[in-house]
């Protein structure tokens, strides 16, 4: 990493009290912040209002990058795209990009963000879990992610981008300061003016860091990858999970709701004959039966290699039915980008082995 700093990664009135140590007005900093949110410079050069000489001073000391678009694959029927980025480092992540339409979700367009380059939790149904070895992502390659994806969005015939989930390679909660911060300058009106509303955290779920982004007070939505709804089966799908036992992930969850008046939902991706059986849907029930809460079932992408295998339509429909008897609200989440290895950690794995 450059021992520079990455301007992408500070706030406007960060970048205000930096312009006069670098011997630049203090007013640069919130050009500055323009070209680095909102217009998505590539680098210094491209800052035409500053004079030669002050970005010659700025390049001394700072930087403006964006990643390397290494490759873009588009469902068939268009409802997904994926990106495959090279940070500067080498390093390469995943970002995927989901189209919704309808009179419900009109012109609705999420990114998938991810927050590190792999991801420690080791999840066994997942693709990214192989990629132990990784580093977090700073704020501005958060942010620049996201600008990369806009872009494509827009490429792709949409308005850019309307809605942004933090659950793409990497635990966000690992990664919660950079997370915070690159939710800050997403949000800002001056930069890409994402509303809080409009962001969501997704995490297989740490209860301490539940509870510090509770305390940030934002309106920004908690989504807790459950899968299962007893610590043994939850253990075995999600290794890291053991370390923090349901009751405790479910306490935290709930302060959330109360910290922030924002319903907490729970991700429960449906593995055939492991997790979707009569039984493990009325435990889910029982479990969050009164929370308040929101459950998304997941069909779950096929990952051959790991052995996981989604479950078919009718149990998934059979497994809502059984959930709606419970006082929750359930969901069935669309499928999508099956053909383009939608799952997170697969497009790199895919592309390392060609
Ligand atoms: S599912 Fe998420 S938390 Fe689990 S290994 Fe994959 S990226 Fe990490």
């Amino acid at each position: 990493m450059s021992a520079k700093t990455d301007l992408r990664s500070l706030s406007r009135s960060e970048l205000k009290s930096l312009m006069p140590k670098l011997g630049l007005a203090a007013f640069r900093g919130e050009q500055i912040f323009d070209w680095a949110q909102k217009r998505a410079a590539a680098s210094i050069n491209e800052l035409t209002n500053l004079s030669a000489a002050d970005q010659k001073k700025l390049a001394a000391a700072c930087y403006l990058a964006l990643p390397v678009l290494i490759k873009k694959d588009v469902a068939a029927n268009g409802d997904t795209a994926k990106l495959l980025l090279e940070l500067a480092d080498g390093e390469r992540i995943e970002t995927a990009i989901m189209f919704y339409s309808g009179k419900d979700s009109r012109d609705r367009v999420t990114c998938c963000v991810s927050t590190q380059t792999g991801c420690v939790m080791g999840c066994k149904f997942c693709a990214t879990a192989q990629y132990q070895k990784c580093r977090n992502l700073t704020a501005g390659e958060i942010v620049s992610q996201v600008q990369m994806a806009d872009k494509a969005a827009k490429e792709l015939g949409s308005k850019g981008l309307t809605n942004l989930v933090y659950m793409g390679m990497g635990e966000p909660m690992l990664n919660l300061a950079q997370v915070k911060k690159s939710i800050e300058l997403l949000n800002d009106e001056r930069g890409l003016n994402i509303g809080q509303r409009k962001i969501a955290v997704s995490t297989c779920g740490l209860p301490k860091q539940i509870r510090q982004m509770a305390d940030w007070k934002m309106q920004i939505h908690l989504a807790i990858s459950l899968h299962a709804a007893n610590d043994e089966l939850r253990r075995n799908l999600m290794p890291a999970a053991a370390r923090y036992p349901l009751q405790e992930l479910l306490a935290a969850a709930d302060y959330y709701q109360a910290q922030t008046g924002r319903r907490v939902c729970y991700e429960y991706a449906l593995f055939k004959d492991i997790n979707d059986r009569p039984e493990a849907a009325r435990s889910l029930g029982k479990l969050l039966d009164g929370r308040g809460a929101l459950i998304n079932l997941i069909p779950a992408n096929p990952l051959p290699e790991t052995g996981f295998m989604p479950s078919d339509d009718e149990t998934v429909k059979h497994f809502s039915r059984l959930l709606s008897l419970y006082n929750v609200e359930v969901q069935i989440r669309q499928e999508r980008g099956r053909d383009i290895n939608a799952a997170c950690g697969q497009l790199r794995k895919r592309t390392l082995e060609v």
